[in-house]
């Protein structure tokens, strides 16, 4: 059921609300701008209902705020006032509001003016959501990757936080596609990135499609040491898979993986280290495939055959 955030200073109002909507959703009740804008910023609501005259804090200060806040920028929200004046309405639909009702109001175009709208925020994070997700494989995609890597790369410079970032491919794959087809192909794809994600627990874990039979992943935490451990496990959890793979290549699909861990610094560049990772990938290839080979940011190279 969607959740609701009714913030108005008057019971009565706020109950008469509740009373028209509380069989079609769950309705948090807030009598102060203070106490609504503290349960806006607890997440997990898909409408915000919010009175313009308040005692406290007037509701334009309030969706002023909630558009400055990224958890709640993007939840709509609709003003609801006494004050019948056209000056009101244009200042709230300016400040981000979403619909505008005035009181006295109908339980039927609440109703249908709530149904709406967050009809329409489940579009939105549909839409959203898809735009980030990988179409074959349903892990995140090139997009989600460029976005999230760079948010994570601050994070560990902040925060002094070990980084490993790591590229994985899919070997020999062209021949894979030459000898069982491209909708084989595409069915491995999908089966090596979900067997390598379920190994991605943390929250704080990024796996992605990078593109073609290439995948990434960026995660805190660990010394190169353990980051070459954990990565090594996944490559074997692959060849376990035991998908048959053309005989002249081998008898089972396999991965490369190429990695880095370092402790980044202000000043670093991302891009350095993800060539790094490339380069690491490329002496996999080089070595025979099948492998691992992990760098500790400077020269030294941990190699697993
Ligand atoms: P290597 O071990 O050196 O990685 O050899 P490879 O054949 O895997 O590498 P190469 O880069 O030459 O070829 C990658 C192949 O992956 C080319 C293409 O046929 C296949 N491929 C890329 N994207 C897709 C896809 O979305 N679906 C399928 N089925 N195949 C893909
Ligand atoms: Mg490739
Ligand atoms: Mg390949």
């Amino acid at each position: 059921m969607d959740r609701i955030l009714v913030i108005d200073d008057s019971a009565v109002q706020i109950e008469f609300l509740n009373s028209i909507l509380k069989n079609d959703y769950e309705i948090t009740m807030c009598q102060t701008a203070a106490d609504g804008l503290r349960a806006a910023k607890e997440g997990g609501y898909s409408l915000i209902l919010l009175d313009v005259v308040m005692p406290d804090m007037d509701g334009f200060t309030l969706i002023r705020e909630l558009k400055a806040t990224d958890l709640t920028r993007h939840v709509p929200v609709i003003m609801i006032t006494g004050l019948a004046d056209i000056q009101y309405e244009e200042r709230g639909l300016l400040l981000g509001a979403v619909d505008y009702i005035a009181k006295p109001f109908s339980p039927v175009i609440i109703k249908a003016r709530v149904n709406t709208h967050i009809q329409l925020y489940r579009y939105q994070n549909q839409f959203q959501e898809q735009a980030l997700v990988d179409q074959l494989t349903g892990v995140a995609n090139r997009r989600r990757y460029e976005a999230e890597s760079a948010a994570r790369w601050k994070d560990a410079v902040r925060f002094g936080q070990p980084f490993s970032l790591c590229m994985f491919d899919i070997d020999k794959f062209k021949v894979y596609n030459d000898t069982f087809g491209h909708p084989a192909g595409d069915r491995v794809i999908s089966a090596v990135a979900k067997e390598v994600s379920a190994h991605f627990r943390r929250a704080t874990d990024l796996f992605a499609r990078y593109g073609g039979e290439e995948f990434v992943a960026v995660f805190v935490g660990g010394d190169g040491q353990s980051a070459f451990e954990f990565l090594k496990e996944i490559r074997q959890a692959v060849e376990d898979m035991h998908i048959p793979h053309d005989p002249s290549v081998g008898s089972w699909v396999t991965i490369s993986v190429g990695g880095v861990t370092l402790r980044p610094k202000a000043g670093d560049s991302f891009d350095t280290y993800l060539k790094l990772a490339d380069t690491m990938l490329y002496d996999a290839k080089r070595l025979g495939r099948n492998q691992v080979v992990w760098s500790d940011g400077g020269k030294g190279q941990l190699l697993e055959k």
